[in-house]
């Protein structure tokens, strides 16, 4: 095959988004207050987290940490694609235990 012009091609995009370092339930990872910086983050910033639930499940989900204070901050939800890429990545727990 010989390709006579060049279709349109889906230019690879790069993920990013702006969160605030605020209090958050579910990152007790450290106990430090939030410094309320607004980060700009990538992929390549996220880490897998989990918690505990009632009966010991674990709840995954991205977080970050805060380039300001070391905080970890809960990200939210990130495109499926990125989210299967973090699913591989070293899982740490972020120290929140539910209540039995
Ligand atoms: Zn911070």
């Amino acid at each position: 095959m010989r390709v006579v012009k060049k279709g349109w091609k889906k230019r690879p995009r790069v993920w990013k988004k702006e969160i605030g370092c605020k209090p958050e339930k579910l990152s007790c990872l450290t106990d430090k207050p939030a410094c309320g910086a607004t980060l700009e983050i990538f992929e390549a910033d996220l880490i897998l987290l989990y918690y505990k639930g009632e009966f010991g499940g674990k709840h995954y989900y991205a977080g970050v940490k805060c380039r300001c204070c070391g905080k970890t901050d809960s990200v939210g939800k990130v495109p499926d694609d990125i989210w299967r890429r973090l699913l591989k990545k070293p899982e740490r727990f972020d120290g929140w235990q539910e209540a039995t």
